[in-house]
């Protein structure tokens, strides 16, 4: 028995004797399959081709990430607070070395993942922490390929996890996207992790909003404006997206502005 990874989304499904014959993440008009055929592989093959690293972002927050890529190539981040260590979004790879060092600083006390196209193997970094929550908003429940009883689905608007640390559902590219605010993030100015809702663009002075990245599907004028309304009142300086590099350093809540501004304004003209 195997717990598989689908190749171009990197999720993880539950043990089977053989791979899966789809991944309903990848078919799903959001992502797309694997232009060669539907692809899998396993976590011990992926500890064999790659090695997680992991760096300082700011002043308790790390950011972890896998090398060379693999799937969508989206990093995860720890965030340091006075109730232990939060791992926000999630890595394909597991591998002992990032364990060891994630333990030396303490461990973690649950992981929160922004949307289905983070799952990742987030069940496998739950048991490896021996067992850990892991906080995914309900409205997304049915993308989940791997049940586990670890697996907390919450509902409505916010879930405070820590001091100063709060889910928000924003909606957008799925019904439960999620993002996390962190008011001790950028010197206390307060930091958003979004995953990609809102997405850091390349200019990294702006962020957009797609139903899907990989195939362009925008959202409407209404969903655009329900996120920025969701996130109304939530203070912050900084936005950090879900890839490396991808992070709008300063002014990010007025940069959330203008970009939902200009979106707006160009499908409605
Ligand atoms: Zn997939
Ligand atoms: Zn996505």
């Amino acid at each position: 028995m195997q717990a598989y990874l689908c190749e171009t989304c990197g999720v993880q499904f539950s043990l089977t004797s053989a791979p899966p014959e789809h991944c309903p993440i990848c078919q799903d008009e959001r992502q797309y399959v694997n232009w060669g055929g539907q692809a899998w592989t396993t976590l011990d093959d992926l500890r064999k081709r790659h090695t997680n690293t992991i760096k300082l972002a700011e002043p308790d927050l790390w950011e972890i990430s896998t090398e060379p890529g693999f799937a969508i190539g989206q990093r995860a981040l720890l965030v340091k607070t006075s109730r232990g260590n939060l791992l926000w979004d999630c890595t394909c790879l597991l591998d002992q070395g990032i364990v060891k060092t994630i333990q030396e600083m303490g461990g973690l006390f649950a992981l929160a993942i922004s949307h289905p196209h983070f799952y990742s193997t987030m069940v496998e970094w739950s048991h490896a922490f021996g067992g850990i929550p892991i906080y995914l908003h309900s409205a997304d429940a049915k993308w989940v390929m791997r049940p586990d009883p670890s697996i907390k689905f919450w509902s409505g608007n916010t879930l405070p996890l820590a001091d100063g640390l709060t889910l928000i559902q924003v909606g957008g590219h799925f019904e439960g996207s999620t993002v996390l605010h962190w008011a001790a993030g950028a010197d206390g100015q307060g930091a958003l992790l979004t995953g990609d809702m809102p997405q850091v663009v390349s200019d990294r002075q702006y962020v957009s909003f797609m139903r899907s990245y990989p195939n362009l599907i925008p959202l409407s004028a209404r969903s655009v404006q329900a996120v920025v309304d969701n996130l109304q009142g939530v203070n912050y300086a900084r936005l950090y997206g879900g890839w490396s590099g991808r992070v709008v350093q300063k002014d990010a809540q007025m940069a959330v502005t203008r970009s939902a501004e200009r979106y707006i304004n160009a499908i409605e003209k």
